[in-house]
Parts: C-alpha cells; structure tokens; sequence
C-alpha cells in the first residue's frame, strides 16, 4: 500500500493545497459554505460528508505525510479513534489493545465498548508474544500506541503487523506522539494510522482535530460510519490545521533535537533518578525505536531524586505547567495529578508511574534556556527542602 512520496517539507509545504484560480493568491482558498450545488454534480458536498473542497485538500496532505492513499479529517483525535474502531468491530467482536493507552482511549472502550456488545482484552506488555496471548477466534482488530503516553514505551510495528495479517486482523495505531515526520506505521505493515491532530500537526496548542490514513477501502468504511455520527471538522479549522501543518517538520525536527539534549543533560543530573526518552542509549526499546523511527521526538519524562516535583514545577520560570502536548512552547505535567490522576496509587504504580514522575513536552525554544530553567529550578527546589529540614 506504500507510496513512493516526496520530503517532508515539501509535502508539509505543498501537498493537497487547493490552486486560488480567482485571484492567483499563494495560499489555499477558503470555501466556508455548508451548501453546495446538487444539479450536474456527481458528489453531493456537505461538511459532515467530509468533503468540502478544504477537507478534501487536508485529506490529501494527511494521506501523502503518512504514506497512505486516502484520509479523513475529524473534528476531534478521540473522533478519529472511536470512528475508526467502530467501524471495524461490530457486535460479538473482540479487539485486543495495548496495555497503556491514551487515557482517553482506554476511558473510550472501557466506558463505551459493552454497550455495543464488543469485548476487549488489554495485553500484558508489549511483547509480540502477549499480543497473540490475547487473540481470540472473534478478534478483529490490533489496535497500538507507539511512543506511548507518558513512559514512552515503544512497541515492535513489524512484530505487530505480521501478526495482524497471520490473525487475518486489522491493525490500528495512534501515532500521535511520534507525528508522521519521526514515524510512518505504514511503511511497516499497519493499515490504519490516526492522529490526534490536536498536538503536533496543529503544533500551536489552538487547534482541536484527527485524522485517520488509510487504504481507500479502509477509509471509506470508516468514512461509512463517520457521515453518520457526524464527527467531522469545520472548514475554517480544516484551513487553519492546512496552515499549521506547513511547518509541521520544522517544528518537530527542532523539537526532535531539544529533546535529545535535554534527555542528556537530564540523565547526568545528580537531582534526576531517572529519564524516559527513546533516543538515550539507555532505554530499554532504543534499538528498535532507531529502527522504526527517523527522530526521537519531542516527548520525554523524568524522575525527581527525593525532591517534591510539585515545588519543581513552581519554581519553573519558562517552561509552563499544561495539560495538552506538542505546541511550540514547552510544557510540564505532572501525570499522577493529572492524565492519571483518577487512578488509584496502586494503579498508577502497575503502569510504572511514579508520583514523582513529569512529563515534559519540549518546545522550540533554544535549548540552553530551557537547560537554565531546569537547572535554577532544581536549585531553588533543593534549597526550600534544606530550609524545611533545617
Ligand atoms: C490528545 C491525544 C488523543 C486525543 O485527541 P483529542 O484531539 O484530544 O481528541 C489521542 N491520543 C493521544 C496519544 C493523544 O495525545
């Protein structure tokens, strides 16, 4: 299903865009209409059909960036999940998952799944091995999440694949913390990729979108359901995500690199016990991240050595505490009060986070300032700690 493409700034750039006839201007025009001509036209255009002239255009840039031959754009990322997973599970199915999800994702088929009579079973790890463990004679899709949220664990996408095809299983991946610039799931076998086009493809923390690539065949069964839960996106945001995504890989290319120094620069700090960043030697999945991903991304976590994350947090001048990910500013959270705030200590503990684990979304700024906030903050911590035990 792979298509030979151009660079990744050129498709950023250029591909899908929409030629202004009118006026010859240097950026794609803006249809906003909801209502199109339905005499001597073969496609009945409406938004919730996903085909305006604009979601079209975005549809085709989506596809070229992730090597797929067709696209949907979605009003949200967990639009794009649960249309995608629906449209391939019905009643009686069963799908197996990896272990740690998006908690949004997780809350999706836990919450929702039984309602529709669909079984699910949440794999062990992320061994090859204990994804088939869970296969059933019902199972219909795999569904993956690599680089995951937030230890950045990295799952096999060939294992996964092949075992996908020998199960005759349609495979799924949420590949929105690598973005399609660091890694290209297609290229390895996967047959559906979805974005949370919220984090890196819009990049700026002001756009709320998906988008799921696919096979035309795929896509239109997805697209089957989509016209009728009706989860499609305005045209204004469709434009404003085309804009945004134009500098998507020079955006993640400078990200993929501050996040390399800061991961280095944390790991040799005498306050830090531990950094999470596919890119260090010392990851666990470093080898196959080299191999299944061009850059190493934005997203890295760390541990505190005794000190309180949340006084850390206070003290960080640049970096700013936020719930979402991957705009141009770099952002801090602290998972256990936060995306995993619900779960109980022990729970939190299971999946490997620790209270004094932060997750950190590293912007574009110039590395040396995002060092020297870390490094006053880790002093200013240090010392309210000395006054306490003084
Ligand atoms: C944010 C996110 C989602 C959900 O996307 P929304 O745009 O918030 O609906 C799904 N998966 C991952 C990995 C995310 O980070």
């Amino acid at each position: 299903m792979t298509k030979k493409t151009q660079g990744i700034n050129t498709i950023c750039t250029h591909a899908g865009e929409l030629e202004d006839q009118q006026f010859k201007g240097a950026v794609s025009p803006l249809y906003m209409s909801t209502s199109y001509a339905f005499e001597d036209v073969e496609v009945k255009r409406y938004p919730r059909y996903f085909n305006t002239p604009n979601q079209q255009a975005l549809a085709q840039k989506m596809a070229a960036l992730e090597h797929g031959e067709a696209a949907l754009i979605f009003g949200s990322g967990m639009a794009a999940v649960s249309t995608s997973l629906l449209a391939f599970l019905h009643k009686g199915d069963h799908v197996v998952l990896q272990k740690t999800l998006y908690g949004g994702t997780s809350n999706l088929v836990v919450e929702e799944f039984q309602k529709f009579g669909i079984e699910y079973s949440f794999t062990e790890d992320l061994s090859a091995e204990a994804f088939e463990k869970e296969i059933k004679d019902n199972t219909k899709v795999i569904y993956i999440e690599t680089p995951s949220n937030p230890l950045l664990t990295i799952t096999n996408l060939e294992a996964v694949s092949k075992l996908a095809k020998k199960h005759g299983l349609v495979s799924m991946i949420d590949n929105t913390f690598a973005s399609p610039v660091n890694q290209n799931p297609i290229d390895f076998g996967i047959d559906v990729v979805i974005h949370s086009a919220t984090k890196y493809m819009g990049g700026h923390s002001d756009i709320l979108a998906g988008t799921v690539i696919s096979s035309e065949e795929y896509v239109d069964k997805i697209f089957q359901l989509a016209k009728n839960f009706g989860g499609s996106l305005s045209d204004y945001t469709v434009w404003l995500l085309e804009r945004s995504i134009k500098t998507m890989g020079i955006r993640v290319k400078a990200q993929n690199e501050n996040a390399g120094k800061l991961a280095e620069f944390l790991q040799q700090h005498e306050l830090v016990s531990k950094v999470y960043y596919p890119g260090l030697k010392a990851h666990p999945d470093h080898e196959l991240a080299k191999k299944q991903m061009k850059g190493f991304g934005g997203m890295l976590s760390f541990e505190l050595k005794e000190l309180d994350a949340a006084v850390f947090m206070k003290y960080l001048k640049l970096i700013k505490p936020s719930m979402s990910l991957a705009g141009v500013e770099s952002t801090i959270l602290s998972p256990s009060k936060t995306s995993h705030g619900l779960l109980s200590p022990e729970e939190r503990l299971a999946q490997g986070i620790k209270d004094g684990l932060l997750r950190f979304s590293v912007g574009i700024e110039e590395p040396e300032d995002l060092i020297a906030d870390i490094e006053q903050a880790l002093e200013e911590t240090k010392k309210d700690m000395l006054d306490v035990r003084l």
